[in-house]
C-alpha cells in the first residue's frame, strides 16, 4: 500500500491513466476496482487517511466505530442484488459477515413496537398483529414490493446508459425488464394507498421509507423500496466481521491485486479541462495528474460547485438542482458502553420516534446502531459501541465559537442521551466513552458539502427517473456514488460503481 501522502508513482506514468477516480468512498472503490479487473490503469485520489467514506471508521480507546452505515444490504449470496459480495469477488478478495435476524426494531409514537424479522412470514405476521383490519392491504402491499425486487434480481445490473446491455437484458428477461419499466416512474406511497387505508399503518409505511431514504413513502421511488423491503428477507442484513470499514479495505486489497493505485491525503481541487473535456486533476499539493476519463465520487454539489467552478454549472446540472435538494446532516453520537447498559434480547439496529409530527424534523428520528451485539470484537470485552445519529443541519453549527460550539454539542448529546433512556433506561449511567459529531465533522471528514447525508427530491418526482446516470454534461467527466441513480445507501453506490464502470469500460473500448 502506498505511504499516505507519498506519490508512489513514476514521472511517466503520473502523466497517463486511463482513468482516474476521485474519492474512494464505496461507489468510488466499486467503479475504480471494476475498471482494474478488466485491465484499464486506474488511480484513485483519497483526501483522507483510509478509504470508506461514509463507510468508513476510527478508532478510540479499544473501540472500532462505524463513520457512518451499519445496517449492510448486498451481501447475499444468491441472485444478482447482492452487489457487495460481487464487487468484492471481481477482484478475488472476500469477507467474512454475520448475519442480523432482526433488521429493524422500531419504537414509535402511541406505543407502536415492532421488529422488522429477517423472516418474513414472521415480520407480516408481527405487523398484520397490530393491524389486523389491514391483514390484506399488508401482504398486497408487501408482496408487490417483491415484484419490483424479483425483476431486479434476476438481471445484471449494469449501465442503463449502454444500449447493447439494454438490448441484451431485455431479450434475456423481457417481462423483467417490462416490470421495471412499469414501476421506474412510481413511487412507494402510491403504492401503498392502492392497498392500506388505516392513517396509523400508513405513517409506519412513511417510517419504514424515511429511515434509509430520508423522506416519506410519497418521495421514494418504489425501485428502491422494493429492493430494501425485499432483499432485508433475501440476501438479509449481513454485518462484515472486522466492522463495516472492512469492504473498504478489502476492495482497495482487491484494487492493487489487479494494478489499480490509491493515494490518500491527496485531495483533488480542480477537475483540469481540455477544449471543454475532463483531461485530469489538480491535487491541493499542485500535483496534477491526466486521465482518459475521470470519474468523481464526490457529490454533484461539490463536483459541480467547487472541482470545476460554480459558473461553468452545466444546464443540467442546474435542472437537477431545482429537482433535487441536500438532505440534512447529521448529528452523530458514538457511545463505549457497559454491557450492563443493554436489557437482554436488545437488538442490533433500532429507530426511535416519539411524535409522528417530528419525523423528518432537526432531531426527530432517531437512529441506533450496536454492532458489537453481532461482533463483540469491536470493543473491549464487557463493553458494546452504541452508535447513534439523529437529523442536524450544518447552518445550526455555523458561527460558534470553540466554546459554543463544544456547549452546543454536549447539550445536543444530552438530549440523545435522555431520549435513548426509553430502549436502555441505565445509558447514562453506564457510559465509558463519548465522541459528538456534527454536521461540520461530516463535511470536514467526509468532504461533503454541508455534511449532507444526499440529495432528496425537492417535491414529488416520478420515482427514480429524474436520478441521473453517470455520464455527464462535461465531456470525459463521470460522477459515481449517491448523487447517481439510484441514490444512497452502500449497495446502492455499488450498484452506481458496477453501472459507471461498465459505461466508462465501454467508453475506453474495454
Ligand atoms: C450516519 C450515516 C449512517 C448511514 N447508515 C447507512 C446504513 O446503515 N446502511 C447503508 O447502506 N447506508 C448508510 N448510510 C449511507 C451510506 O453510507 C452512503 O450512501 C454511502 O457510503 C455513500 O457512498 P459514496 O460512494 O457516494 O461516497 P462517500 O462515502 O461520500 O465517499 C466519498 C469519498 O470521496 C472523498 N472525496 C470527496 N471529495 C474529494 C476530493 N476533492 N478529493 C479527494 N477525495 C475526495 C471523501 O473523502 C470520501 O472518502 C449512512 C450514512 C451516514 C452518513
Amino acid at each position: 500500500m502506498p505511504v499516505a501522502g507519498q506519490s508512489p508513482l513514476s514521472p511517466a506514468a503520473s502523466t497517463d491513466f486511463d482513468a482516474i477516480v476521485i474519492g474512494s468512498g464505496i461507489g468510488g472503490l466499486v467503479t475504480a476496482t471494476q475498471l482494474a479487473a478488466k485491465g484499464a490503469s486506474v488511480l484513485v485520489l483519497e483526501s483522507y487517511l483510509i478509504p470508506g467514506g461514509s463507510a468508513g471508521y476510527f478508532e478510540r480507546q479499544g473501540y472500532r466505530f462505524d463513520v457512518g452505515a451499519s445496517m449492510i444490504f448486498g451481501f447475499g449470496q444468491q441472485g444478482t442484488t447482492n452487489l457487495l459480495t460481487r464487487a468484492l469477488e471481481a477482484v478475488n478478495v472476500s469477507l467474512e459477515t454475520i448475519p442480523d435476524p432482526v433488521q429493524i426494531h422500531y419504537h414509535l409514537p402511541d406505543g407502536l413496537e415492532l421488529k422488522v424479522h429477517k423472516d418474513y412470514e414472521k415480520f407480516l405476521q408481527e405487523l398484520t398483529d397490530l393491524f389486523p383490519h389491514e391483514q390484506n392491504g399488508i401482504r398486497q402491499f408487501y408482496d408487490e414490493c417483491w415484484r419490483v425486487f424479483n425483476c431486479l434480481n434476476v438481471m445484471d445490473l449494469l449501465s442503463l446508459e449502454e444500449p447493447r446491455y439494454l438490448m441484451r437484458v431485455f431479450f434475456q428477461h423481457p417481462l423483467a425488464c417490462l416490470g421495471l419499466v412499469k414501476y421506474l416512474p412510481q413511487n412507494a406511497g402510491d403504492i401503498a394507498r392502492r392497498y392500506i387505508s388505516d392513517p396509523a399503518l400508513l405513517k409506519f409505511i412513511d417510517m419504514e421509507c424515511y429511515c434509509w431514504s430520508v423522506v416519506p413513502a410519497d418521495r421514494t421511488p418504489m425501485i428502491n423500496a422494493g429492493m430494501v423491503f425485499s432483499d432485508r428477507h433475501y440476501g438479509g442484513i449481513n454485518y462484515p466481521k472486522g466492522g463495516v470499514g472492512q469492504i473498504a479495505q478489502k476492495l482497495v486489497e482487491g484494487l492493487e491485486k489487479c494494478g489499480g493505485q490509491i493515494q490518500y491525503k491527496a485531495r483533488v481541487t480542480k477537475i483540469l479541462q481540455t477544449n471543454g473535456r475532463a483531461t485530469g486533476v489538480e491535487l491541493a499539493s499542485g500535483k496534477r495528474y491526466t486521465a482518459k476519463r475521470i470519474i468523481s465520487n464526490a457529490t454533484r454539489w461539490d463536483t459541480f460547485e467547487k472541482l470545476i467552478p460554480a459558473a461553468q454549472m452545466p444546464t443540467s446540472e442546474r435542472k437537477w438542482q431545482r429537482r433535487y435538494q441536500q438532505s440534512s446532516s447529521f448529528l452523530s453520537l458514538h457511545l463505549g458502553v457497559k454491557a450492563e447498559a443493554l436489557p437482554a434480547g436488545t437488538e442490533c439496529h433500532h429507530i426511535l420516534l416519539e411524535d409522528w409530527e417530528r419525523m423528518e424534523e432537526g432531531e426527530g428520528t432517531i437512529f441506533v446502531s450496536i454492532p458489537t451485539l453481532l461482533d463483540p470484537t469491536l470493543a473491549p470485552p464487557g463493553y458494546h459501541i452504541i452508535h447513534t445519529f439523529t437529523p442536524s443541519w450544518f447552518h445550526d453549527w455555523q458561527h460558534l465559537s470553540p466554546t459554543a460550539y463544544k456547549d452546543r454539542k454536549e447539550a445536543a448529546a444530552d438530549r440523545l442521551i435522555q431520549r435513548l433512556e426509553r430502549i436502555f433506561p441505565h445509558l447514562s449511567t453506564h457510559l465509558d466513552y463519548q465522541e459528538i459529531g456534527t454536521p461540520r465533522t461530516h463535511r470536514r471528514f467526509l468532504g461533503r458539502d454541508n455534511g449532507t447525508y444526499g440529495p432528496i427530491p425537492r417535491r414529488k418526482l416520478a420515482g427514480l427517473l429524474g436520478m441521473p446516470f453517470n455520464r455527464t454534461a462535461v465531456s470525459g467527466l463521470y460522477c459515481v456514488g449517491d448523487s447517481t441513480f439510484p441514490g444512497q445507501g452502500l449497495n446502492a453506490v455499488a450498484f452506481s460503481g458496477f453501472a459507471c464502470a461498465h459505461r466508462v469500460a465501454a467508453d475506453l473500448g474495454f
